[in-house]
């Protein structure tokens, strides 16, 4: 997105990035291992566009060597924030939280252009924050959806007619459900199924129920509601009592990928609020992007200058908050016994498996999962060619680059077709992340390629022999 700037402070540019505690940055020595992890450096082949290049960039701004000006902002915004380059780094540079620090920078001190002005007033700031919206907007694609026009403009000569990202959104639409998850369980306690005397004695099951909170996010919340439901179904077969917050909102993951670390703030506060005092023993997510965000909060506050926020934050808890959230296939890794004992489907399936980015490279989960569905009777998990590769999703980067994220998306689809060739039997494809498994659904569907796309949690619901 090219951008128009304009220095609204007058603190320069190095004073900025000293006040955002950068030091980190000297942690790179510039060795080069993380650029052939670099979704957008394999695409671009352009030194700007990869992690070694931008930390320079941001380096230079740190140092007050380089200003905030169109050549220096794009190659960051470019940036998908998959973090490939972390896990690749042997350094350990935190490059996430450096980036996303920079980009806050860059957002509160230059001008952005109309686009993506527009995106931040209606979606980011607008839609994200109200459950209303968010149903009254779930309704209206849910109606679009069965109009039958995502079809039309798809399988016709339409396609051709219209604006190719336009046509590529239609197969990017979610399920939504028209409800609010979190309205529709809020703030009951819903105890374990053998609590409830339904499958079995507590007993049998384990000694002390645990009491989780569920995170529903924003999308989430009034969409693919197969998801949240499985979710609750899996905690409740393993004897833990589940409430879901209402008063939650957006984890503000997508707000702080694109720098407005302002209503980011704002949303983790009402979180640790919402999920604090209700005697939790973990927090449950089934977002990888949400979680990581959930699990680094505290990024948030080191760089605020507000002192009365950072006071209540640390009076909240922060670390409690953070160290109880958990994504739910590591959550359920854990209890792998207990799975064992419900009645599974034994019906043979090969199952590919993908890692999203926020899973694998922020909350470094990835052997447990596969481990938890490859336990399932019946089931082969393969892991997919270059399972840890972005598929260009990462939050609205498919909305406003829309050309890159289409490049990165064929690459994944390649991957998925060479790893299809090797299992022809495989049913499905499963993916932890709702942006991931929209958009691995999308490029599925405009490839014709027959495989189903599900969150591994829907896929085990699906096996379980009882609801
Ligand atoms: S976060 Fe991803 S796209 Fe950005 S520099 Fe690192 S590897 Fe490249
Ligand atoms: S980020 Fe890490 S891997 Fe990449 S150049 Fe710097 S030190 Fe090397």
């Amino acid at each position: 997105m090219s951008i128009n700037v304009s220095q609204k402070t007058v603190l320069s540019t190095k004073e900025l990035f000293r006040q955002a505690d950068f030091d980190n940055i000297l942690k790179c020595v510039h060795c080069g291992l993380c650029l052939d992890n670099c979704p957008t450096y394999r695409e671009l082949g352009d030194e700007k566009d990869s992690p070694r290049g931008r930390l320079y960039l941001m380096r230079g701004l740190w140092e007050g060597e380089l200003e905030l000006e169109a050549e220096v902002i794009d190659p960051l915004n470019r940036c998908l924030d998959c973090r490939a380059c972390e896990t690749a780094c042997p350094s350990g540079v935190p490059y996430g939280e450096l980036l996303e620090k920079a980009r806050g920078i860059i957002l509160e001190n230059t001008q952005q252009s109309l686009k993506e002005r527009i995106l931040r007033l209606f979606l980011l700031r607008g839609l994200f924050r109200s459950t209303n919206l968010l149903i009254i907007a779930s309704w209206i694609m849910k109606i679009y959806a069965a109009s039958g026009f995502p079809k039309l403009i798809t399988n016709t000569f339409m396609a051709k007619l219209l604006p190719q990202a336009f046509v590529f959104q239609q197969y990017l639409l979610p399920k939504c459900s028209g409800e609010s998850f979190k309205r529709k369980h809020a703030d009951q306690i819903l105890p374990s199924f053998s609590a409830e005397g339904k499958h079995g004695d507590a007993s049998q099951i384990r000694e002390e129920n645990l009491r989780v909170g569920m995170f529903s996010g924003c999308i989430m919340d009034v969409s693919e509601n197969a998801i949240h439901n499985s979710t609750l179904t899996l905690l409740r077969h393993i004897g833990c009592e589940v409430v879901v917050p209402s008063n939650q909102s957006c984890c503000g993951a997508l707000h702080v990928h694109s720098g407005d670390r302002k209503t980011a703030r704002e949303f983790a506060m009402k979180n640790i609020t919402a999920f604090n005092n209700r005697h939790l023993d973990a927090i449950i997510t089934n977002s990888a992007g949400c979680g990581a965000q959930l699990q680094e909060y505290h990024h948030l506050f080191m760089d605020s200058d507000d002192q009365t926020q950072k006071d209540v934050w640390s009076a909240v808890g922060l670390q409690n908050f953070e160290n109880k959230v958990t994504d739910i296939l590591e959550f359920l890794s854990a209890y792998m016994d207990l799975l064992a004992n419900l009645p599974w489907s034994k019906d043979e399936d090969i199952v590919l498996y993908d890692s999203p980015c926020h899973l694998m490279h922020a909350q470094k989960v990835d052997e447990n999962p596969r481990k938890l569905l490859n336990s399932l009777p019946g089931v082969k998990l393969v892991v997919l060619n270059e399972s840890n590769w972005c598929c260009g999703s990462a939050g609205i980067y498919n909305l406003v680059q829309p050309g890159l994220s289409s490049a990165i998306l064929n690459r994944k689809t390649e991957s998925i077709c060479q790893t299809l060739a090797e299992n022809p039997k495989a049913s499905t494809i499963v993916t932890a992340n709702p942006g991931c498994l929209y958009q691995i659904r999308a490029g599925i569907r405009s490839n014709n390629i027959n495989l189903r796309v599900l969150h591994p949690v829907v896929y085990m619901a699906e096996r379980l022999m009882v609801n």
